[in-house]
């Protein structure tokens, strides 16, 4: 299966800066040999989906409701994603886990919403760092599988461990290969077949200088990019490392 490297743009990007780094992405991709994802906030999904049209890079969003609409002020629905040309959506990263409290049902529910909306999900898990000193994080990853995933899960699995998100700290490789056999045999435990063929990303502190050895991790399905997506050469060097 093709690596999936995807660009999570977080809180970054107006208009302008958004639109020219969506077309220095889309300008290299053809010749790249991974598949390609920007995830742009919500208020540039529109225009950059509209750059990219055409191109083999596809975009998402950073987050959505579990409902299609309402009373909800401030959210965004998965169907409005999609509207605004996203076929992808980020959900239960560490940031909204933290930030806004989110649980595994809650991210859950968010996946159902997606799938039901059309978009395929990413789902973040990953444990923090006192989990892992403790020796409990395939405990903590374990429970976010079974609880974030429905049984009939079609998508993506993005293990970001949270003591390496902007840190510029990676696990080793042989934690990273640890970690992604682990949740390869989880899915298969909880989806049955289906399991084997998620896509399991590696996310954290991913940048040029580190992106071949980790891609060439066994189980490693590609990459969740955060700060050096933000930059088209780093994330471009990152896609080439596949
Ligand atoms: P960094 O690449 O900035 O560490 O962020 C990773 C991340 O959170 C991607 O979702």
């Amino acid at each position: 299966m093709r690596q999936l490297i995807a660009g999570n743009w977080k809180m970054n990007g107006l208009v302008a800066d958004s639109l020219s780094l969506a077309r220095a992405v889309a300008d290299a991709a053809p010749g790249l040999a991974c598949d390609l994802l920007v995830c742009p906030p919500a208020t540039v999904i529109r225009p950059v989906a509209e750059a990219l049209a055409g191109s083999v890079v596809a975009v998402g969003g950073q987050d959505c409701h579990t409902h299609a609409n309402g009373a909800h002020t401030g959210d965004v629905s998965a169907a409005m994603l999609r509207d605004a040309g996203a076929a992808w959506v980020i959900l239960g990263h560490s940031e909204r886990r933290t930030d806004h409290g989110e649980t595994d049902t809650l991210v859950r529910a968010k996946v159902a919403a997606a799938v039901g909306a059309g978009l395929t999900p990413i789902v973040c898990v990953g444990e923090l760092e006192a989990e892992r000193l403790a020796g409990r994080e395939q405990e903590v990853v374990g429970r976010q599988i079974r609880g974030s995933l429905p049984e009939d899960f079609a998508g993506v699995v993005a293990y970001e461990p949270v003591w390496a998100i902007g840190t510029g700290r990676t696990p080793t490789e042989a934690d990273v290969a640890a970690m992604h056999g682990f949740i390869r045999a989880e899915l298969v435990a909880h989806l049955g077949e289906r399991g084997q063929s998620v896509r399991i990303l590696y996310g954290g502190s991913v940048k040029p200088s580190n992106a071949a050895a980790l891609m060439a991790v066994p189980e490693v399905g590609g990459a969740l990019v955060g700060g050096a997506s933000l930059v088209a050469a780093d994330f471009l060097a990152i896609a080439r490392a596949t």
